[in-house]
């Protein structure tokens, strides 16, 4: 899957075997685009901390669930 499929700005290739994994693995290529200073990736990650905060328990997890269907339906290695 891609950053942007991901819920971020950019076409990165993000790798992983599971939804779990995928999930720690854009945020750490989140992180890492922070940590260069790469503007598009800190106001992506200031904007999705907002929408975390104001989502409900339940909307966390429907967050969750349409993700690991998302993921479900990437083909193998992408
Ligand atoms: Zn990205």
């Amino acid at each position: 899957m891609i950053c942007k499929q991901l819920y971020g700005p950019c076409e990165a290739l993000i790798h992983g075997e599971t939804a779990e994994e995928m999930m720690e693995n854009s945020q750490k290529h989140a992180i890492e685009m922070v940590a260069n200073g790469d503007k598009v990736h800190i106001d992506a990650m200031e904007a999705m901390r907002k929408q975390h905060m104001d989502m409900t328990p339940e909307a966390q997890k429907q967050w969750m669930e349409k993700f690991q269907n998302d993921f479900a339906a990437q083909p193998e290695d992408k």
